[in-house]
């Protein structure tokens, strides 16, 4: 007698869970759909090792960032209901202060907090330096609407969720065992009507999405401790200072398109803390440093949809270096698309990396 496989069937397969795989399967799940996750358990990936910190504007120029005014809302939702659901809290609403470098960035300032669309997230009013330790003889900017998700807590508690309810796979996901027809797709003893990859960095090697030009950014930060500054807003300047408590701060990050690996390097280091001495006097001690990839795009917009030949393949990727602030919005289009053939943004939709996909 042949051997008998019995098959568990999904609405869905998510491969991947970081911030991407996470919001989508939450979304999925809130919606009643019977979801199985395949996520290799990584200590360093994008989302664990990101600050975590969001922000509506871009404050080289003092510009609003893309769809910014639809995504806050989303966000703020999101964490919301994630708190409640799990009675736990992942949130920080820490001030984001823009440190000036002169005069003319402050008049910049001013005159940017008057237009329309940057007046909800622009303080007029400056921030004369409160802080004896710090460099900041011009004084900062506050943007409003800004804070910090501990992204590693949200994933490690939804992680559990998917545990205890049997539907995670703890594995990397492995293309040779996996099949896809007009109906269905099949992994292993699994079948789902649908599949969709949420790979971060690691989906250069996807054998049926890897067409697609995600670009890679590594990038590096330090955990240092600074003995009794007490520094309590996130300041940005040549490099970002975020409050952790007990004297800690994270300073970051780098930005290297040339590097395609997770390691940290000296020199990665030396930068970040030469330009930390740029602002603060005192002595800064090292007690961490990670490194990890972002998921980039060649036009900084994400990489969301179906597969141009596989009818049930489909991608949520790209989320680059603000995927907390944008992935809450995305992940509620991109589940009302798949769900009720809602349209997809068409700046986020891979169609229009249709011409790259090799025939
Ligand atoms: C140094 C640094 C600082 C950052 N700071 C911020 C910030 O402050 N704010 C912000 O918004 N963004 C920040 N980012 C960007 C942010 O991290 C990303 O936008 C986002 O986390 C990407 O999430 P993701 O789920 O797409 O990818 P990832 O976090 O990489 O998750 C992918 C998951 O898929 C799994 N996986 C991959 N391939 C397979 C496979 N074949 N089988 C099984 N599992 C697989 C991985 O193990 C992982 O768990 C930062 C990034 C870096 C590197």
């Amino acid at each position: 007698m042949g051997a008998f496989f019995l098959m568990k069937h999904f609405d869905y397969i998510v491969v991947g869970q970081g911030l991407a795989g996470t919001l989508l399967t939450h979304r999925l799940l809130k919606l009643g759909k019977n979801v199985l996750v395949i996520d290799k358990l990584r200590e360093i990936t994008s989302s664990k090792v990101a600050l975590g910190a969001y922000n509506p504007m871009v404050l080289k120029r003092f510009t609003p960032c893309w769809n910014v005014e639809n995504q806050i809302q989303p966000l703020y939702d999101f964490i919301t209901e994630f708190e409640k659901e799990f009675k736990v809290t992942i949130h920080q609403p820490v001030k984001l202060w823009r440190l000036f470098n002169s005069v003319q960035e402050q008049n910049l300032w001013l005159e940017k907090s008057e237009k329309i669309r940057l007046q909800p997230f622009m303080n007029p009013n400056f921030i004369s330096n409160p802080h004896k330790s710090i460099i900041a003889d011009f004084g900062f900017g506050e943007v409003n609407h800004s804070g910090r998700v501990l992204l590693t807590k949200m994933i490690n508690v939804f992680r559990n969720k998917l545990k205890n309810n049997s539907c995670l796979l703890d594995e990397s996901f492995d293309f040779s065992q996996f099949t896809s027809t007009e109906s269905s797709v099949t992994y292993k003893s699994y079948s789902a009507a649908k599949i969709i990859f949420c790979e971060g960095h690691r989906l250069t090697l996807n054998p049926y999405f890897n067409y697609l030009p995600l670009m890679r950014t590594k990038g590096e930060l330090l955990t240092v401790r600074i003995k009794d500054v007490n520094i309590t807003e996130h300041i940005k300047s040549s490099v970002s200072i975020l409050p952790l408590g007990d004297d800690k701060y994270k300073i970051g990050a780098t930005f290297n398109w040339d590097e395609k690996d997770e390691l940290c390097t000296d020199k990665a280091k030396e930068d970040l803390l030469q330009r930390l001495a740029s602002i603060v006097k005192v002595p800064v001690e090292v007690i961490k440093q990670e490194a990890g990839i972002r998921p980039t795009v060649k036009d900084r917009r994400a990489l969301i949809g179906k597969h141009p030949k596989h009818v049930n393949m489909y991608v949520f990727n790209g989320l680059g270096a603000r995927g907390l602030l944008i992935s809450p919005l995305l992940s509620k289009q991109f589940v009302d698309h798949l769900e009720n053939g809602n349209p997809l943004d068409p700046e986020v939709n891979i169609n229009r990396y249709e011409e790259e996909y090799p025939c």
